[in-house]
């Protein structure tokens, strides 16, 4: 069991009733929509901090549609092959958790007792991680101050989210292993090409660090047809190109009816040693 903690005291959180509670009675309410918020207001840097409605909104209905379902795989195979017959899941940056379902479902189908935790730090992505998958265990949180116990995740998942090197070091078990997923040189080339004069590939990683061992790395490619406007533009939502293109070529973007592109990932497996 890889149970919460407590964000004042780190002690083990229980559930009781609508509740987590620690032994030392501090108590954080389970919302209606099935998570639990488990960030101190001072670790908070905003009102709302983490993706904002608008884009998780746009990211959850692109990846409902299942235009990334080959990373989506990809990940469920490899938590499937480096975990047991008992396996506790984290999810670090979740988002809409739609890679956690997969996973949750890849587990169960392969007769595991798997136990899955999702947390983000954005409010909005993890109600609906939390209505989507309600086997799981769902908490707004940052990476950077897991609240989970030490040494108690067989598996962690960090699907374009911050590398927190120190933290998933700490709550993996020995031999447990994280899955780091990032873009790879060529993804979204060809919308990188509408919307800049001279595109660049993303930087190729392929690192040893400290604690753990690099034990395979997986690539999960292909290209796919975008055939409506509307999805173009979720797509263009869930970039960072947003805030950091020229406008005039984002305009001839939006206005797009298909897009052809790469969606190409590559998953890290690192052991900790
Ligand atoms: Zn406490």
């Amino acid at each position: 069991m890889a149970n919460f903690i407590c964000p004042v005291c780190s002690q083990p959180l229980n559930i009781k009733e609508k509740s987590y509670i620690c032994k030392n009675r501090h108590s954080f309410d389970i919302s209606a929509k099935g998570y639990v918020n488990l960030l101190p207001a001072n670790k908070k840097h905003s009102a709302a901090p983490g993706d904002d409605k608008l884009m998780v909104v746009a990211r959850n209905n692109f990846l409902s549609l299942g235009y990334y379902s080959h990373l989506k795989e990809t990940i469920e195979n490899l938590c499937d092959k480096y975990s047991d017959k008992n396996v506790s899941v984290l999810d670090c940056g979740c988002g809409e958790g739609y890679y956690t379902q997969g996973v949750y479902e890849k587990l169960t189908q392969q007769g595991k007792n798997a136990e899955i935790k999702g947390i983000d730090i954005s409010k909005d992505a993890v109600a609906i991680a939390a209505k989507r998958l309600k086997e799981g265990q769902f908490a707004v949180a940052s990476s950077f101050h897991l609240p989970i116990q030490n040494n108690s995740v067989n598996v962690l998942i960090n699907c374009f989210s911050p590398l927190c090197l120190k933290e998933f070091g700490r709550v993996l078990k020995k031999g447990g292993v994280f899955l780091y997923v990032v873009p790879a040189p060529k993804h979204l080339w060809q919308l990188k090409e509408a919307l800049y004069e001279k595109p660049y590939e993303n930087p190729l990683k392929e690192e040893q660090y400290e604690g753990f061992e690099l034990i395979e790395t997986v690539k999960a490619e292909r290209e796919i047809f975008i055939d409506n406007n509307t999805d173009i533009n979720n797509l263009f939502k869930m970039t960072p190109y947003v805030y950091r293109s020229p406008k005039e070529a984002q305009e001839v973007l939006l206005k797009a009816e298909n897009l052809t592109v790469n969606a190409h990932f590559i998953v890290y497996v690192y052991k900790k040693k």
